[in-house]
């Protein structure tokens, strides 16, 4: 089953064109990287694909199902507010910089979301926390805060976060890219796990040699373009376009 389908979308901010006909669909259990240089659109397609922003253009689906709010737009494919928030439940987005609220528990930042907006049983919300919190090494800083924790303790907790939704798929954008090297290999052997079980994954990473490893497919996108998108091993060992080979060269 497709979980998303993105079909001709545009986005421009004023004058600038940032996303231009971009067209793409993750199917179920796949684990999609996404490359290419800074500026290049990427945070933006995940923003416009989980709904922090709407697309000038085209279509977003999840799981067959339209996730439009714009009835102008597109009229046959117009959602209700309601029905969107519904939509929302169908994914996580863990970013960059962890954005964890820094005034809560660790734990309240995990359960929070599915107490109060999921509206679940508050003691199996914890239980199930706490089982999150043991999955990604922080089982031991539940009543920590954020500002004690390091960055990658905070974005386990990020991840933790986003898995406490029971989300269909997980979006991440550059999750490792404000960590330490040595910081990051924790991080990624975590979504490598999470890979492991089959989680539906978009990961924007400037990690090639786990995007290599872990994606089932690669998609290079430049100047708001998606340039190359297959394999890890056609993308990345033998891309055909000078675009994907210049932007791969300059990280070696
Ligand atoms: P990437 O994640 O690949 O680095 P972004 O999607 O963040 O790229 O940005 C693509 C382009 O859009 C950049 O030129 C950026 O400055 C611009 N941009 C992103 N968000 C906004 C915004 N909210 N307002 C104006 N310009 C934006
Ligand atoms: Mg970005």
């Amino acid at each position: 089953m497709k979980l998303l389908e993105m079909k001709h979308v545009g986005k421009s901010f004023g004058e600038l064109e940032v996303l231009k006909d971009i067209s793409m669909e993750v199917e179920e259990g796949e684990v999609v990287a996404i490359i290419g240089p800074s500026g290049s659109g990427k945070s933006t397609l995940l923003r416009c694909a989980t709904l922090l922003e709407t697309m000038d253009k085209g279509v977003l689906k999840y799981c067959g199902e339209a996730a439009t709010d714009n009835a102008e737009r597109e009229a046959t494919h117009y959602v209700s507010r309601q029905q969107l928030a519904q939509l929302k439940n169908n994914f996580g987005l863990v970013f960059q910089n962890f954005n964890l609220f820094p005034h809560y528990s660790v734990l309240k930042n995990v359960t929070d979301a599915p107490i109060h907006v999921q509206k679940r049983d508050r003691d199996e919300v914890y239980k199930e926390a706490r089982e999150l919190l043991r999955k990604v090494g922080l089982a031991e800083k539940e009543n920590s805060y954020p500002g004690q924790l390091s960055g990658g303790q905070q974005q386990r907790v990020a991840i933790a976060r986003a898995l406490a939704m029971n989300p269909k798929m997980l979006f991440f954008d550059e999750p490792t890219s404000a960590l330490d090297p040595e910081i990051t290999a924790g991080i990624l052997k975590v979504l490598r796990e999470l890979a492991q079980e089959k989680m539906t994954m978009v990961i924007v990473t400037h990690e090639i040699a786990f995007a290599r490893k872990v994606a089932d497919r690669v998609i290079f996108m430049d100047s708001g373009v998606i340039v190359e998108q297959g394999k890890p091993e056609d993308v990345i060992d033998n891309p055909d376009n000078e675009r994907t080979k210049a932007f791969l060269q300059k990280l070696s």
